[in-house]
């Protein structure tokens, strides 16, 4: 028995984090969304109780360490699982990029095994379960359009985005997640309204989106990072209508509404840049253009 799993990367649209808590997580209000690019998940089953990974990418960590394992052991041992399985990761989304591969491939495993396992859970239930992997997982489970708040795992789901063009382009240099946060100021910083983007997007009005655009982290990775600002400059130049850094970056994406603009960012990038990307956002709104 085989299940085959997209994992497709997220991008915000909007990141603010509120304050720090008492158990040292960050609270925060994220409108993320979800865009095609996606690794491949693909699960076995195996009669022995074990579990398999197998990636060949050299970044992803083939053991226990690895957020997709974690997702399996979690299942495996919650529901009391004697099956097993091979789960073979096709990476397209690339490693430590603010873009949630890891937590998307765990997701697309939490889906996946629910299938292959039999095990009949609701999708409110898998992303309670994925929350105890990681803060981005359980937006990861519903693969949609939301407001994440918490610290990332209270989920409302909301329209999908006006339709448009993303360009994502990476950095060479990875960025860890938590160093941001440490590093974070929270009384230096203007927030975004994330009220006003969610209003944006009901309205399905492609401006606003782009005018409300904005990513507390930037505060921290930008001034670090002199080729994250760069990139951003550079998309700027070429057109772009908006530009943001994604997560904790360093991928940057800029917003364009036509194809013709989005070859010419991608065209202008590739000199800066070995990663680049020209995606759509999923699930978008069709009927409202
Ligand atoms: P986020 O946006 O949620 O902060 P990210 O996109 O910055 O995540 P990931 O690509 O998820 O980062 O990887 C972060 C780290 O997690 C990597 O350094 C990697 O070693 C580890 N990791 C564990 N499992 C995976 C996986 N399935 N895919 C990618 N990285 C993984």
């Amino acid at each position: 028995m085989y299940i085959l799993e997209k994992a497709p990367a997220k991008i915000n649209l909007s990141l603010d984090v509120l304050y720090k808590r008492p158990d040292q997580y960050h609270e925060v209000e994220m409108v993320m969304t979800t865009v095609d690019l996606s690794d491949r998940v693909e699960m076995f089953w195996l009669e022995e109780q074990t579990i398999v990974i197998e990636s060949e990418n050299r970044f992803v960590p083939n053991d226990e360490r690895n957020l997709a394992y974690r997702a399996a052991k979690l299942l495996q041992e919650t529901y009391k699982v004697k099956a097993g399985v091979k789960i073979k990761i096709d990476k397209q989304i690339p490693v430590a990029a603010g873009l949630a591969g890891g937590s998307s491939d765990a997701a697309a495993v939490l889906r996946g095994l629910n299938q292959l396992w039999n095990l009949k859970l609701s999708v409110e239930r898998l992303a309670e379960l994925g929350s105890e992997i990681g803060s981005d997982v359980s937006f990861c489970v519903y693969n949609s359009t939301a407001l994440a708040k918490g610290r990332g795992e209270k989920i409302t789901e909301l329209p999908p985005p006006p339709k448009c063009w993303v360009i994502l382009a990476k950095p060479s240099q990875g960025v860890s997640t938590q160093s941001v946060y440490k590093s974070l100021k929270l009384d230096e910083m203007e927030h975004p309204n994330t009220k006003a983007m969610i209003d944006a997007i009901y309205r399905s009005d492609y401006e606003d989106m782009c005018a409300r655009l904005q990513n507390v982290l930037e505060s921290v990775t930008l001034p670090k990072n002199p080729e994250v600002q760069q990139i951003k400059q550079q998309m700027v130049d070429s057109g772009a209508d908006a530009v943001l850094m994604s997560g904790s970056g360093p991928t940057v994406f800029g917003l364009v509404k036509h194809e013709s603009r989005a070859m010419r960012l991608y065209n202008s990038l590739r000199g800066f840049c070995e990663e680049v990307f020209v995606v759509r956002m999923l699930g978008v709104n069709q009927t409202l253009d």
